[in-house]
């Protein structure tokens, strides 16, 4: 039997580009693919986006071609490169080139190059004479994939070609990209379930075109069919409950492991939980925090963002300030959340650094000598950053919600409160801070954390399954 073609579409993937999860996961979940065993063939797709460094890389260039616009076309070009005996392509043209960033602050130059995107990764296909199996498309970005493959099952090519569709934040539908999916060819989806609105944009047009919804941990899978977290589209997705199904990602473990992570002044295992505290200390002293035996360090890794529960963490720290605390905020976004995190450092000088920036390495740092992280999340559809912190031995103090629900334990792994409210999240921050005084109990608590299994290969395997399923 010849093996199972998946052709892998996303926006960003490490370590050629990476502003959030979705990065981690189209740079881990592929390999985790290719290594199960399997027959899988599998193909990554990104942009070729400016701030990729083509130096370092030996890039193959593939085939060049143009993409209907309107009544132009526009030229696309293919570059290959291998990664751990992995396949990427990357795709580059004047929609790509022209934007500085990967997710331009220009939404309407943000619909132009990801439906151009799309449609060249779908076009390259044909070109390199590789037809998939399944197109497995991941958030608005590459959306316009899974509905043109729909609406092309006349041509020989793509008859038959199945799709597969990645929830990672319902949020971002991709409401700018709407002209631009005209231009390329995209006319509304006729689908009286859906919104109107939602019938012009990526995001509706993928959910209606998709053979299979995944949504990335079994509670968003959930949350999406309810009108608190569905955005109006919960009406379309419980009458297709059937399609949609909940696989939590993982992280990659050879990446992320807290015993080989160069980034860290002291490496560390379960057996050797005590080098965290040189951790800790590095980082105190990084950023002027008086060293305090008793209190514990609280941090958060996060886009600044409302969805993130920023202001909620803020406003609970003002109100437990008569706790033993410290606190690092690291992160960039909304420019008021950046403010709001300044104005606390600025009041507890000390007590709180806010670092305002993306930073990898501190990052790691963070997770290897934090005591606790911060996710006060309002809504989360699988979250990472409060499993690369177990595995790190942080503790999560997380609203239970999304992924977050589905990967915490509460007061075995990390420490879950419900309502998005400072009042609460303060209560919960009193909870932790009273475990941490009890040594025994914290240190329970970091093995078991780190116990827990996030890496790939039971989430691969459920993908895997799906492919052959459809
Ligand atoms: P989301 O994808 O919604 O941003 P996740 O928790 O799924 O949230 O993933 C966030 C990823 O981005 C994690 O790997 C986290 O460590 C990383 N990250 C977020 N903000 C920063 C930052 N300012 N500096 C470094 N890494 C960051």
């Amino acid at each position: 039997m010849k093996p199972l073609r998946i052709l892998f579409l996303a926006s960003e993937a490490d370590p050629f580009v990476k502003v959030g999860g979705l990065g981690d996961v189209a740079g881990s979940l592929p390999y985790a693919l290719q290594s199960l065993g399997q027959d899988l063939d599998v193909r990554l797709v990104i942009p070729f986006h400016p701030s990729i460094r083509a130096e370092g890389l030996t890039l193959v260039r593939e085939t060049v071609f143009t993409i209907p616009h309107y009544g132009r076309e526009v030229p696309a070009q293919v570059f290959c490169t291998d990664v751990k005996g992995l396949p990427v392509y990357l795709i580059s043209g004047a929609p790509v080139t022209g934007s500085l960033k990967v997710y331009d602050p220009n939404p309407k130059a943000d619909g132009e190059k990801y439906v151009f995107f799309s449609m060249a990764a779908l076009e390259m296909a044909r070109r390199l004479e590789w037809r998939p199996d399944v197109v497995h498309a991941n958030d608005w970005h590459t959306a316009p994939a899974v509905y043109a493959v729909r609406r092309m099952q006349n041509d020989p090519f793509w008859q038959g070609v199945k799709t597969v569709f990645s929830v990672h934040n319902l949020g971002y539908m991709g409401a700018e990209a709407e002209n631009a999916l005209l231009a390329y060819g995209l006319p509304p989806v006729e689908e009286p379930l859906l919104p109107e609105w939602a019938r012009r944009q990526p995001m509706g047009q993928a959910l209606w075109a998709a053979d299979a919804i995944v949504a990335v941990s079994p509670s968003y899978a959930e949350e999406i069919q309810t009108p608190e977290y569905g955005y109006g589209l919960e009406t379309y997705l419980q009458a297709h409950s059937e399609k949609i199904t909940g696989i939590v990602n993982g992280i990659d473990y050879s990446l992320w492991n807290p015993a080989k992570d160069s980034a860290l002044e002291a490496n560390f295992d379960v057996t050797r939980l005590e080098e965290r505290a040189r951790n800790k200390a590095n980082l105190q002293a990084q950023f002027g925090l008086t060293e305090l035996p008793d209190a514990p360090l609280l941090a958060m890794v996060t886009r600044f963002d409302f969805q993130k529960g920023v202001d909620i963490a803020l406003n609970a720290l003002r109100m437990v300030t008569a706790q033993p605390w410290q606190a690092i905020l690291l992160g960039t976004g909304n420019a008021t959340l950046e403010e709001a995190a300044r104005l606390l450092e600025a009041h507890f000088h000390h007590r709180v650094a806010a670092v305002i920036r993306f930073d990898a390495r501190l990052s790691r740092q963070i997770y290897g000598g934090a005591d606790i992280l911060l996710m006060p999340s309002r809504y989360e559809p699988c979250g990472l950053a409060q499993m690369i912190a177990m595995r790190y031995g942080a503790i999560p103090l997380a609203r239970a919600t999304g992924g977050l629900r589905d990967t915490i334990a509460d007061g075995r792994t990390g420490f879950l409160f419900t309502e998005p409210s400072p009042s609460v999240m303060a209560a919960a921050i009193r909870r932790a801070i009273h475990a941490y005084r009890n040594r025994e109990t914290w240190q329970a608590m970091q093995r078991a954390a780190m116990a827990e299994d996030f890496s790939w290969e039971k989430s691969a395997r459920q993908y895997a399954d799906l492919y052959q399923s459809l």
